[in-house]
């Protein structure tokens, strides 16, 4: 273990736990997600003088990660992803600044290798050979790219209505898939069950304390990457909550090391057809499971684990939640990918829906500025993005098929 680290602290009643190979709070059960703990005046005292010298991935912040210093790292590049300024996306959308933060360069292609990377290290550290997790996809194919690296078994239990593409990498990586017939909830309650009979290391985020430590990388990298020019708000897609939950933990930590002087305001977006997290935001309550329907598959939960860190993140950072629908989703992944370049999953482009939807409701003023995480790679569900795209044309060998084509492409000239 990293020697910064103190404690594993209950986030719901606040007991504090030796930071051991453990999941979730005695008292407060599965509700009692563990946050790791750290010495920040002693931090403090080594991270800025040394930084500079450091490579850009999430291993720059070690001191801020509960990974021991002898610990072997993958030797995949993670993390500082590229930030774009995208004036012509930001015109569209109607706000004065607008970037884009692209974690779909990830060595999986999404957001979820940083939390992978952790796991995998955990394990080994743990004494682990194999290790497990259920996801609708991401978590699992980078699970499954991140155990290759370091030479681990994965198993990995998948909703039967995953996106190809996600299946296929989780193969070509050499994973054990179980394809459930079943919920993502189901799948999730037969990983725990089984990394507990068999002796799997568990990788599901939204209970590891460890996980999230790897998501706040992005956090801290947008502060560093900013310092006090940082944006007023951060976009992120909700699903389980730990992504947005471990960005805004990441925040908070650079302002207390002093390369920030204000955390941004976290803009959390959840699709319409699965929105737990917005209803317990928003009415003050306990979440409420529901069903979910949406084609942002990544971030269709109806029983995320981690909401409760997603609600204390977000309230503490003044920002708030928004819900868009399929048709805004398939908009933005075509209208980001024009504007920017960048092709998003459906997932990875709802913060740029949400954002035209905050500016288009007055939470969020044009003169404002935001970044936006784009948190996975578009080729992961190439059936949305034939939806959002529109199609090619089939045409004879010749010239004249093309003329008429041409008259066509002028009148049809927009996003
Ligand atoms: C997992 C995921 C999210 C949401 O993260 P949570 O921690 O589940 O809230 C968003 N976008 C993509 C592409 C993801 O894979
Ligand atoms: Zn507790």
């Amino acid at each position: 273990m990293n020697g910064f680290v103190e404690s594993l602290k209950c986030i719901k009643c606040g007991k504090e736990y030796p930071a051991e190979n453990k999941f979730t709070c005695d008292y407060c059960g599965d509700e009692g997600i563990l946050d790791v703990q750290y010495d920040y005046e002693r931090i403090k005292l080594v991270i800025n003088s040394d930084l500079q010298k450091r490579k850009y991935n999430i291993w720059r912040y070690r001191e801020l990660l509960p990974i021991s210093y002898s610990a072997e790292l993958p030797h995949l590049e993670i993390g500082w992803t590229p930030v774009y300024d995208v004036e012509r996306l930001a015109k569209f959308i109607g706000i004065r600044k607008l970037y884009i933060k692209d974690d779909g360069r990830n060595p999986t292609n999404s957001f979820k290798d940083r939390a992978s990377a952790i796991g995998v290290l955990k394990a080994i550290e743990f004494g682990f050979d194999k290790i497990a997790c259920a996801s609708t996809g991401n978590a699992a194919s980078s699970l499954a790219g991140l155990s290759a690296a370091v030479g681990l078994q994965s198993y990995i239990f998948v909703p039967e209505h995953a996106p190809e593409p996600k299946i296929t990498q989780l193969l070509i990586f050499g994973a054990n898939v179980f394809r459930v017939k079943g919920s993502y909830e189901q799948a999730f309650e037969l990983s725990k069950k089984s990394c507990e009979r068999f002796n799997w290391y568990n990788r599901n985020s939204g209970t590891n304390p460890y996980l999230v430590e790897g998501k706040k990388t992005a956090g801290l990298e947008i502060a560093e990457y900013f310092g006090n020019d940082i944006p007023d708000w951060v976009v992120v897609s909700v699903g389980d909550g730990c992504t947005i939950g471990g960005i805004g933990k990441g925040l908070q930590e650079m302002k207390r090391l002093g390369f920030i002087n204000r955390v941004p305001k976290l803009l959390g977006v959840q699709a319409y057809g699965a929105k737990p997290v917005y209803d317990a935001f928003f009415s003050n309550t306990d979440l409420i499971p529901t069903d979910v329907n949406t084609l942002a598959d990544s971030i269709a939960v109806g029983t995320p684990r981690n909401w409760r860190r997603a609600v204390k993140q977000i309230r503490e950072s003044n920002g708030t939640m928004i819900t868009v629908t399929d048709e805004e989703i398939l908009e933005a992944m075509r209208v980001t990918a024009r504007l920017t370049g960048v092709f998003g999953e459906p997932a990875g482009v709802a913060g740029v829906a949400g954002l035209k939807k905050a500016i288009n409701n007055e939470i969020i003023k044009y003169n404002e500025s935001a970044l936006i995480i784009i948190t996975g790679n578009g080729l992961k569900d190439i059936r949305s993005a034939k939806e959002a795209a529109g199609k090619e044309y089939f045409i004879e060998p010749n010239l004249e098929e093309i003329i008429e084509k041409i008259k066509l492409i002028i009148k049809r000239n927009k996003i």
